[in-house]
């Protein structure tokens, strides 16, 4: 399956904001978009000082959101179709399809320092859903879904939970530490996603 492989603090500074995808160092002051904070590439400080069009807003907040949640664009077009054949508002809606996907599900409970190697551990079949071996990444979780570890002797995922236990779990999830386990209490509402994102301009992007 294609994957993105280049630099990826490339990708933060790109879209001026942390977007995690390092693990450790995005907390340590080592972080790329933390020290440097321009654009990348020779011109980067003139173009932060340029106005962006409109289309070039909405196009950021699309390359921001996917790099955020590590989904390429064709997977990332389906959510949008799918997000618009549902009721309610349609940025928000594709945000918690994004939010739903068992690899963020992984990574939000704190089993995994990054979202990518939250992927590596679904696909070696290190998590069950509801008791059934689920290694695939995009898969969507449900209200009333437990996940929890295959193995709670595996050295990654003890050390990630380690590190990640006094970070707060969201509120659309309770977890048992103790046990590796979490369960979706509800799907996610837009006030309960801590990502600075304007979705709308998503909307408007695809909606050309
Ligand atoms: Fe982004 Fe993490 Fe790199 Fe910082 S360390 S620029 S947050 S990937």
């Amino acid at each position: 399956m294609a994957r993105y492989t280049g630099a990826v603090c490339r990708l933060c500074r790109r879209e001026n904001q942390k977007l995690f995808l390092k693990g450790d160092r995005c907390y340590s002051d080592k972080c790329a978009q933390a020290r440097r904070g321009t654009v990348p590439g020779q011109h980067g400080k003139n173009q932060m000082r340029k106005k962006t069009s409109e289309y070039g807003l909405q196009l950021r907040a699309k390359q921001k959101a996917k790099r955020y949640y590590g989904v390429l664009e064709s997977q990332f077009a389906k959510y949008f179709v799918m997000a618009e054949r549902k009721t309610g508002i349609t940025g928000e809606n594709l945000l918690r399809i994004l939010e739903s996907r068992l690899d963020n599900v992984v990574y939000r409970a704190g089993f995994a320092m990054s979202r990518k190697e939250a992927r590596q551990l679904v696909l070696h079949r290190h998590f069950k859903v509801n008791g059934n071996i689920v290694d695939i990444p995009s898969y969507l979780v449900k209200e009333g879904d437990k996940i929890t570890v295959k193995s709670t002797d595996s050295p990654k995922i003890k050390e990630s939970a380690e590190k990640n236990a006094s970070r707060p779990t969201p509120a659309w999830m309770s977890k048992d530490g103790e046990k590796m386990a979490v369960a979706i209490s509800k799907l996610p509402e837009r006030e309960d996603i801590d990502f600075d994102i304007e979705e709308h301009l998503i909307v408007e992007l695809y909606s050309k």
